[in-house]
């Protein structure tokens, strides 16, 4: 096992690795920004280092400081939570190169994955369902890609190689609109990514987002542990989660989660991952994998008694796979609300002093979260404060303790999108369960 792991992150990611941590004897080292000094997990480490002023790029991102942290400490490895540089295949090379384990995949799976264009193919090869395409990037061809829209039919959607978090994107209605939408995506996509690539999809109108979760070792062993249903988002941005998703073709559940699996094994994946996919009409069409862990892997965690956090750092240890997919079985369901210091109705970030944090508690309920009586949420980094997690023996049950639970939980001081979440809870499409990803942004008149 590891002996001293970096925590290359903050807010409630970081304290859910340290806890892992602790749990497997692993030692702990919290770096933090001149901001964050007062974060719970940097309290609780067995060391912490100032790597830098409050920007991101002058601390969570700068990646000689995090690796001199590294060093002067006499740690073995690295974790680098989600977001920041989790899935920079640059700096997985250098925490190699630098002689610690990247808890994560081999640097050249991320940058196979961070580039859609092989990332599809790579899928297409081991047998994941893709969305009708354009076979890899676009030519120079008008008359070939007039040709490759008419195939998989209108609306189309132009893609950035390259692109991230929602942005170089553009869907096309018509012929008419065709070369000029992707001129634009091309300079946006140079602008924004550094590189200009684009490739063509069928634009699916009304899917739902559901994802895999999968574990590899990287030694020829891989499970998945089951679906979420993440369709309830905002600005492509999540809002609640579910494990397992609801209503499900089972033949095409079932296919594609074996699929992920084989994939896995095809790539020599390493470490936990996820598997983004649309889902429309009883069909999975995979749009791009995730390789780290995710912010709504609790939700499959309660559904499986996995913990992930704690199989990444054996995978990381060299550890081979320690379950077998007979071992995994679902029992019950599980909700996530995500929790941000915004305000519910402009969605404007609240940053500030949380006067009084009441967490709500009881049978089925779960809370990751970094915050505390007077804790200020600073303004630099993202807004999210807690992860509410619920379970029930079912849905309902689940649904019904996380209503109570949001109803018990204050947050004072600050604004939160907890009213956001009371009214999400008690949508009565919602608690069908099984809505789109474009049900949240209506209801909302958005
Ligand atoms: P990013 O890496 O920027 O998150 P994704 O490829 O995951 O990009 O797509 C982000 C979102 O864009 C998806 O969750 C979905 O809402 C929408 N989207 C992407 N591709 C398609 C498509 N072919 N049809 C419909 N919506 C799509």
């Amino acid at each position: 096992m590891l002996d001293k792991v970096v925590i290359a992150n903050r807010g409630e990611i970081a304290l859910r690795i340290l806890r892992a941590c602790k749990e497997l004897g692993i030692k702990t080292v919290a770096i933090h920004s001149q901001a964050d000094k007062d974060l719970m997990h940097v309290r609780l480490a067995d060391e912490a280092v100032c790597i830098g002023p409050a920007q991101s790029a002058k601390s969570y991102l700068n990646v000689p400081s995090i690796i001199a942290a590294a060093e002067v400490t006499d740690a073995v490895g690295i974790h680098p939570g989600y977001g920041f540089l989790a899935e920079n295949a640059d700096f997985a090379e250098q925490v190699e190169r630098s002689g610690f384990a990247f808890i994560g995949p081999k640097a050249e799976t991320i940058r196979l994955m961070g580039d859609k264009v092989s990332a599809i193919e790579a899928m297409k090869v081991a047998g994941v369902p893709t969305v009708p395409g354009s076979d890899g990037a676009l030519s120079e061809d008008p008359e070939e890609i007039q040709a490759i829209a008419k195939r998989i039919g209108y609306p189309v959607i132009i893609k950035a190689a390259s692109g991230g978090g929602g942005r170089g994107m553009r869907v096309v209605h018509s012929e008419a609109a065709l070369s000029n939408s992707i001129r634009v995506t091309q300079s946006e996509a140079a602008a924004a990514f550094g590189d200009d690539t684009v490739y063509m999809e069928k634009y699916l109108e009304n899917p739902r987002h559901v994802e895999v979760q999968v574990l590899a070792d990287g030694q020829g062993n891989a499970i998945h542990l089951y679906d979420r249903d993440c369709s309830m988002q905002r600005r492509h941005q999540k809002v609640v989660e579910e494990a397992p998703a609801p209503h499900l073709d089972e033949d095409a559940r079932a296919q594609v989660l074996q699929s992920c699996v084989d994939a896995c094994i095809k790539i020599g994946y390493r470490g936990a991952g996820t598997f983004e996919f649309l889902y429309e009409n009883g069909g999975f069409y995979f749009i791009e994998m995730n390789t780290r862990v995710q912010v709504e892997h609790p939700v499959t965690e309660m559904i499986t008694g996995v913990d992930i956090v704690k199989e990444q750092l054996r995978i990381a240890s060299g550890l081979p796979l320690s379950l077998k997919q007979e071992d995994i079985k679902v029992q019950g369901h599980s909700f996530e609300c995500r929790i941000n210091a915004e305000d519910s109705k402009t969605f404007l970030p609240c940053p500030g002093t949380i006067k009084h944090f009441h967490a709500p508690g009881g049978i089925g309920i779960r809370v990751d979260s970094h915050i505390y009586n007077g804790y200020t949420v600073p303004p630099h980094y993202d807004s999210l404060i807690a992860k509410l997690i619920s379970f029930g023996e079912d849905r309902e049950t689940a649904l019904k303790r996380m209503s109570i639970a949001l109803d018990e939980m204050l947050v004072d001081g600050i604004r939160s999108n907890i009213p956001l979440q009371q009214e999400i809870v008690k949508d009565p499409n919602f608690q069908e369960g099984g809505v789109n990803i474009h049900y949240l942004e209506k209801k909302l008149g958005l």
